[in-house]
């Protein structure tokens, strides 16, 4: 009997993952069914490039995994499903997922999960937000943002809330492509509190270049139509706004038995297995996995990668009886696009604390386009490039297993 794996979310980690295992596993053993509710690669590191007006390359995932293997659907070994995961029930090892385009409901069986549905916006509750901002983290709403900028007369505010990676990459890219409008950046603390001071140095120049209005040490409370209104009553006008304050995890892993922490993150060990469940992996940015100096990994793509890559070793590993492979986990660099022609490239330890070491300009923001067309070579190429062997299954953990009971029937 095969082996049964399906993984959830194709974005990032969960497309490396559905990659990776086709190209460590035999397709004879195994079927891999990798659901998601649309059939091309979305590039979530630029939507605030296509918010602000730029189109970016179609990525089909039928040509991005060819050559991963044989199959249907991708033809590739993975199994493109299309649809939209609505709960997940770890004790029966059942997926339900809802068709795309109606109401129609089916359950997905499975011998192992890999967990990948990603993040959306968090709009902390703060009222209006809801109804009136808008976001960058997924497609259709930085495709929302875009028609709404296009619509917008010369001269009109957009208000940029939140000061970390993303709010900065999205205020300098619309205050670039359109700088007739008055952009401005709300900020709860300095404006780029965490980078070295050649880094803060460069990010103040180019926000002054750029013509953004920053507003700092600044907490919005409400968001209406037409402003913004900070906590010391401040109104700031908005035609626009784009929160950006940070991400939240899809409620579908909370609602389940798995363990998770308190923001909704699936708790794995260091082979990124569920620490209730082990026929369940969790990656990316609705996984918590402890990173170096013993601190959980940032969402981002720089951690979430490698996490799947040890995802899929790890299972590999583990269904074809070869030891476990431990992948370095650890960050480099801080990469923040500053428009189309600027960038900052902050160095950082491998838990993530600022060096004094900064790339500005030009070159920083080639080293980040860079750094973004590798992200999207990776998920076509998941094990890197390198040639890799297809094994045997040759344990199996079976569905009615008793619990604690290792697994043990051959393939
Ligand atoms: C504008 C922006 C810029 C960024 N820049 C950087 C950067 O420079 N560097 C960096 O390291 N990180 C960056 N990030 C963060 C990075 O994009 C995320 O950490 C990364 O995408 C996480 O990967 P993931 O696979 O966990 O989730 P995602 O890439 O979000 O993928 C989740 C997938 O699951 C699918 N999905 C969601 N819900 C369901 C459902 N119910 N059913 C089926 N499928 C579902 C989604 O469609 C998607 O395909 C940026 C994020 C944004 C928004």
């Amino acid at each position: 009997m095969q082996h049964s794996i399906v993984v959830l979310g194709a974005g990032y980690t969960g497309a490396v993952a559905a990659g990776r295992l086709a190209r460590r596993l035999h397709s004879e053993d195994v079927t891999i069914t990798l659901v998601n509710p649309e059939p091309d690669f979305v590039e979530r590191v630029r939507l605030h490039q296509l918010a602000a007006g730029q189109d970016l390359a179609p990525r089909p995932f039928s040509e991005m995994f060819a050559g991963a293997g044989t199959g249907a659907g991708t033809g590739a070994g993975v199994e493109l499903k299309l649809a939209r995961v609505t709960a997940v029930d770890v004790d029966r090892k059942t997926v339900t997922v809802a068709a795309v385009d109606g109401p129609a409901r089916e359950e997905l069986a499975y011998d192992t999960l890999v967990y990948a549905l990603g993040s959306g916006w968090n709009d902390e509750g703060v009222p209006g937000t809801a109804d009136h901002a808008h976001e960058v983290s997924s497609r259709p709403g930085a495709l929302r943002l875009r028609e709404r900028l296009a619509a917008l007369g010369a001269g009109r505010a957009v208000v940029v809330v939140g000061g970390g990676l993303t709010g900065l990459e999205a205020a300098t890219e619309i205050a670039e492509a359109r700088p007739d409008l008055d952009v401005a950046l709300v900020t709860s603390g300095a404006l780029g509190d965490w980078l070295s001071e050649r880094g803060r140095a460069h990010l103040r120049k180019v926000v002054d270049e750029l013509g953004i209005t920053v507003h700092e040490d600044t907490a919005v409370t409400a968001v209406r139509a037409d402003c913004v209104t900070t906590a010391d009553g401040t109104t700031i006008p908005a035609e626009v706004t784009v929160w950006t304050t940070g991400f939240a995890v899809h409620p579908i892993a909370r609602a389940s038995t798995l363990e998770v922490t308190d923001r909704g993150q699936i708790v794995v060990d260091s082979t990124m297995r569920s620490v209730s469940h082990p026929d369940v992996y969790a990656v990316g940015d609705a996984a918590m996995a402890i990173g170096p100096a013993g601190k959980p990994l940032r969402m981002s793509c720089a951690s979430g990668v490698p996490m799947a890559w040890q995802a899929a070793d790890a299972l590999a590993a583990r269904l074809t009886g070869t030891k476990v492979p431990r992948v370095t986990i650890r960050y480099f660099q801080q990469c923040i696009s500053l428009g189309r022609k600027e960038g900052l490239v902050q160095f950082v330890t491998a838990d993530d604390r600022t060096v004094s070491r900064a790339l500005t300009g030009r070159v920083a923001a080639l080293y980040k386009e860079l750094i973004c067309r590798g992200a999207a070579w990776g998920v076509a190429n998941p094990t890197a490039g390198i040639p890799s062997r297809r094994r045997r299954v040759v344990r199996q953990e079976t569905r009615s297993r008793p619990e604690g009971a290792e697994a043990t029937a051959a393939a």
